[in-house]
């Protein structure tokens, strides 16, 4: 069966990304359709938020639900580099926001979702794109999709590749490089009950530790009785142990033995739920952009979750996405140059990220080295090494690139040393 219909932008994908561009959009009068392949709530993984999040919230006019549904996170604390003493870093020193939010991801994409419902976004869930339509010249016209066991087509003069990791889109029309320092494997579990970290604002931390059998672990206090407990580490280490008769949920168990936080977080907790598994390649996509199409998300570039940053790439690539496809549509003469200003800024947020997380994921160096390093760029006034981290690692840094973007502006975003 065909059923064609037409819209100014076709979004692929309601995860944060996907959902955050459509409500953008529609916010400012486009006709915008959303496909989404489940049926939300959906199970995702990536719970805690930096709060470079927050400005895409506040348009969306989301901040107070958030605060009221979620646990607020405060900061980070690590047990991380050679200095074996646990050290933190809180996002108040940023002097912008004091909190952002751990998530039940199943709801808060649902939330989001809803709200692109709610500004007049036409969702279709279930609905599973299968194919690009594009005309003679190969410029991108709309896309096919399955629902209910019928075929559908839907045209628009922009489809948005927001699928996230499954690349729907963009892995029909641009190359994918790997970054081969971080292939690794995400292993993770839910305990109940669990010893928050303090009795004060740092219960509302995000544990980062680094494990001597390699690799690391997060704890995240997803809701006040749940604790998402997972182990990143390298592909090869879990090749290698399973090439010694060593399960997935060995592997988890013997990080946690051989930490010192978050085996204590658990100590009277019992897991909740399965283990699960994920595989966690940080990649990049050669273009974020062609000929009516753009990507944004995980399904234009994903790096390590190290920093919980990935929920901020994605909606930082919404806001950006949106403001461009609102030139292009709004002027169709300044399409390139939008879309490839969009591109511009957009990788440089990712490879500043990318560049610090490769830096840091050393565990063999002295805290003052992380510290210095991200200080070189982030220049604060006070020369406080824990600004310039917290300012970097909460998204904070890059704002100005993001809230201020211009999709016709010509001056260089700041780049940085690779
Ligand atoms: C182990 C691990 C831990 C993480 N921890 C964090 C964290 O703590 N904080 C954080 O911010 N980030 C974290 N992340 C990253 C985070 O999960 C992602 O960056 C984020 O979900 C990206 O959002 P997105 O909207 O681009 O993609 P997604 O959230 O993946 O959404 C993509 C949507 O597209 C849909 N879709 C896919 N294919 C199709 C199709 N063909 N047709 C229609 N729909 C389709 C999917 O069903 C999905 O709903 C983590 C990632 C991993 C692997």
């Amino acid at each position: 069966m065909s059923d064609i219909r037409d819209y100014d932008v076709v979004v692929v994908g309601g995860g944060p990304a996907g959902s955050t561009t459509a409500a953008l959009l529609a916010k400012k009068g486009r006709n915008v359709m959303l496909l989404e392949r489940e049926r939300f709530p959906r199970y995702h993984i990536g719970e805690s938020m930096i709060t470079g999040v927050i400005p895409a919230m506040e348009a969306l006019g989301l901040t107070d639900e958030l605060d009221k549904r979620f646990q607020p996170k405060h900061g980070i604390s690590l047990v991380w580099g050679l200095d074996s003493e646990p050290w933190r870093a809180s996002f108040d020193q940023t002097g912008l926001y004091d909190h952002s939010w751990h998530v039940v991801r199943s709801e808060f994409d649902e939330l989001l979702l809803n709200t692109a419902r709610g500004f007049g976004v036409h969702v279709e869930e279930q609905a599973h794109v299968t194919a690009v339509l594009s005309d003679e010249n190969g410029t991108v016209t709309g896309v096919t999709y399955r629902r209910g066991g019928e075929t559908y087509h839907v045209t628009s003069r922009f489809v948005v590749d927001a699928s996230g990791q499954a690349r729907a889109i963009s892995r029909k029309l641009t190359e994918v490089s790997w970054q081969e320092d971080l292939r690794n494997v995400a292993i993770w579990n839910y305990f109940t009950p669990y010893e928050p970290l303090s009795e004060g604002r740092q219960g509302g931390d995000i544990l980062v530790e680094s494990v001597k059998t390699g690799g690391w672990l997060w704890g995240i206090p997803v809701t006040e009785d749940k604790l998402s407990l997972g182990h990143v580490l390298p592909a090869a280490l879990v090749a290698e142990a399973g090439a010694q008769g060593l399960s997935h949920q060995e592997l988890f168990d013997r990080a946690v033995e051989n930490s010192e936080v978050a085996k204590t977080m658990i100590a009277n907790g019992a897991p909740v739920d399965r283990l699960r598994t994920a595989r966690d390649w940080s990649h990049v996509c050669k273009s974020f952009h062609g000929p009516g199409w753009l990507s944004v998300g995980d399904a234009a570039g994903f790096i390590d979750p190290l920093f919980s940053q990935g929920v901020w790439l994605g909606t930082s690539g919404a806001w950006m996405a949106a403001r461009a496809l609102e030139a292009a549509l709004k002027n169709p003469a300044d399409t390139e140059r939008a879309l490839d200003r969009y591109e511009l800024v957009y990788r440089v947020l990712y490879d500043e990220f990318l560049s610090f997380i490769r830096f840091f994921y050393d565990p063999n160096k002295l805290r003052e080295i992380y510290l210095e390093r991200a200080q070189q760029d982030v220049w604060h006034p006070d020369g406080n090494l824990k600004i310039g981290f917290i300012t970097l690692i909460s998204g904070i840094k890059a704002l100005p690139n993001i809230t201020g973007f211009d999709p016709l502006g010509t001056d260089t975003p700041k780049t940085v040393r690779m």
